[in-house]
């Protein structure tokens, strides 16, 4: 039998905590939220394509908002904009492929996406009985796209590799073949010449698979001529709470989300209301909650990034240039895709990497309603900008809803699309243990083996 000390000590502890949090907790206005979703996938937004004048003016919205939290900005001098300047190759003209007196392009009977500006061998029809076939040539395999037997064949010295179109790069042909080279470069944060040199994969129809077989042994020549690189800006807009504590700084917890979204295509504007304009509601409720109450313990920072639908620019150059040094980071909380519930469990929010770390259970431990990964298999905890700073070793997971909405990347990821009582409840879940987090000594750990 206990001690009626330890069992009046063990009530006080079941109690108070409780007690006090549900009196402190700060409610989510979630017409604040409803707003700020509906300003960013707005129309006259237009989908805040990565480094468009939409997306700067975006930029400039949710730097707005952060002011009005009473958020300081983070970046350079107090700004609340990181400026972020990248290069964007482009074709001198579309890709071709020459071979046998015949000219095949971009669009028509062939689609290459990242290839290399020339690519020239005779032509040879390869197997994977014997790839070493493929060596300085230009190799066809036709045999339903697998992008292992790909790699098999460059590996063995192809200097080319073209395969039967997959229906997912036929279903996109048109709008695949408006894309440049690829290969953008961030300028201030990556190592000139660390990437990989570009591979040329080209996609073709079934009836140019036929015509190249007849084609063996000629010489062939992939030509995608690069013009003059186009060079765009975007922004990372940064806040920051500074903690009461007196190593607050560097104790601090960084809230992530991604403002941008797929822009207008075929003249049809796509919203990205839940991709990611909920994420970026929510980090701003945050901020609204944190900067109208009293202090936290930690610090908090705030990081919206740009451009992350085209490879993650923003993110990539906060890494190079954060706006406090990584090891200061105790955790990061990504929002993404947080506004459409899954139908599997209409109630609670995922975490991806659950089983990484102990911040998931600790989160939920205080209330939160997130629970595991469902989909591990889609390997959601690489797809997001957390996981950059995963790999620098800070504990940083993504909390989403539905991670395979129909909406995903669709002209109706809209507004109307989103179901706001859910991202109410959710967000409102998260607020109290966000602030005990930054409130606490806890700091959430990889679990052994677990780190990225
Ligand atoms: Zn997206």
């Amino acid at each position: 039998m206990k001690s009626l000390l330890s069992l009046v000590a063990a009530l006080a502890v079941a109690v108070a905590p409780a007690a006090s949090s549900v009196a402190a907790t700060p409610k989510v206005c979630a017409e604040c939220v409803r707003a700020n979703m509906a300003h960013l996938a707005s129309a006259e937004m237009r989908g805040r394509s990565c480094g468009t004048a939409d997306e700067n003016a975006a930029a400039r919205f949710v730097a707005d908002q952060l002011k009005a939290a009473r958020a300081r900005g983070a970046g350079e001098g107090g700004a609340y904009l990181q400026p972020v300047e990248f290069r964007l190759p482009t074709y001198a003209a579309p890709p071709t492929l020459e071979v046998g007196g015949q000219r095949m392009v971009q669009g028509g009977e062939i689609l290459t996406l990242e290839p290399a500006p020339l690519a020239e061998g005779p032509l040879v029809v390869v197997g994977l009985a014997d790839p070493a076939a493929a060596a300085g040539r230009v190799a066809v395999y036709d045999a339903p796209y697998d992008p292992k037997a790909v790699d098999t064949f460059f590996r063995a010295g192809a200097v080319a590799v073209i395969v039967p179109a997959p229906e997912s790069v036929v279903k996109l042909w048109v709008q695949l073949a408006e894309r440049g080279p690829g290969g953008v470069e961030v300028m201030g944060a990556e190592t000139p010449g660390a990437r990989p040199p570009p591979r040329t994969v080209v996609f073709a129809r079934p009836e140019t698979m036929v015509a190249l077989h007849g084609l063996e042994g000629q010489a062939a020549r992939v030509a995608a001529p690069r013009g003059a690189p186009g060079v765009r800006t975007t922004y990372n807009v940064l806040g920051v709470i500074h903690g009461t504590a007196p190593d607050a700084d560097t104790q601090a917890v960084l809230l992530t989300a991604h403002y941008d979204h797929v822009g207008v295509r075929g003249g049809v504007v796509y919203p990205g209301a839940n991709d990611d304009a909920s994420g970026t509601a929510a980090v701003l409720e945050f901020a609204r909650i944190l900067g109208a109450g009293k202090a936290p313990k930690r610090t908090v920072q705030f990081a919206l990034f740009g451009c992350e639908e085209e490879g993650g620019h923003g993110a990539k150059y906060f890494l190079a240039h954060p706006s406090t040094p990584l090891t200061d980071l105790v955790a990061n909380l990504e929002f993404e895709m947080i506004g459409v519930p899954d139908p599997a469990d209409r109630k609670a929010l995922m975490l991806t990497g659950w089983e990484r770390s102990t911040l998931g259970p600790a989160l939920k431990a205080h209330g939160a309603s997130i629970h595991p990964d469902a989909y591990p298999q889609e390997n959601f905890f690489q797809r997001s900008d957390n996981y950059q700073l995963a790999r620098k070793g800070v504990v940083a997971q993504t909390i989403s809803a539905w991670p395979i909405p129909p909406t995903y990347h669709q002209p109706s990821d809209d507004l109307a699309h989103v179901d706001l009582p859910f991202m109410a409840e959710v967000v409102q879940s998260l607020v109290g243990p966000i602030g005990w987090l930054l409130n606490s000594d806890f700091r959430p750990e990889w679990n052994p083996g677990m780190k990225p």
